[in-house]
């Protein structure tokens, strides 16, 4: 029943020079689309600031972090502006799975004030499209993919994966 996301986390390892990155190390997250699955990249700092590293590829999200120590409870906080432009990219992407994470972080944004729900309509094929304000006035149509709460809570963990953070 269970949806499969195909969502690989970050290995702890630079995706370049493959050195394990160490508690407290800055790095680079990223997220990207690979074989039509989203997945974590993480580079190290000396790699991705390397002008030579090459094409990151296309970005879904990308942020700085730090490797936790292992004793620490893992709750990193996930920036406002890493969601919202998660969110954005997300945009017009008919996959079903990524139409769920987009929903899920309309919740998340909407829960963050930095979505306001206007209205909803039905489109010519019948699914229920949101109309959501962005703080600062842009609009955004957020297919809503109609979860149950399973789904949703399935997906809203799969997200915190993705960006290894608590998303409350
Ligand atoms: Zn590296």
């Amino acid at each position: 029943m269970a949806k499969e996301y195909n969502i690989a986390r970050s290995g702890g390892h630079c995706v370049r020079c493959e050195k394990a990155l160490e508690p407290k190390e800055a790095f680079v997250a990223t997220v990207v689309e690979q074989d039509g699955a989203l997945v974590r990249r993480d580079w190290c700092l000396a790699c991705w600031e390397d002008p030579a590293r090459g094409d990151a590829g296309e970005l879904f999200g990308q942020w700085r972090s730090v490797v936790p120590e292992p004793a620490a409870k893992r709750r990193l906080f996930v920036d406002d502006d890493v969601l919202m432009n998660f969110f954005l990219r997300l945009a017009g992407d008919a996959d079903a799975s990524r139409q769920a994470f987009r929903f899920v972080l309309t919740l998340v944004l909407m829960r963050k004030r930095l979505l306001t729900y206007l209205r909803s309509r039905r489109d010519e094929d019948g699914r229920e499209v949101w109309l959501l304000r962005q703080r600062g006035g842009a609009e955004h149509e957020v297919v809503n993919p109609e979860l149950d709460e399973e789904r949703i809570a399935e997906v809203t963990e799969q997200l915190g994966e993705i960006l290894e953070g608590d998303l409350e």
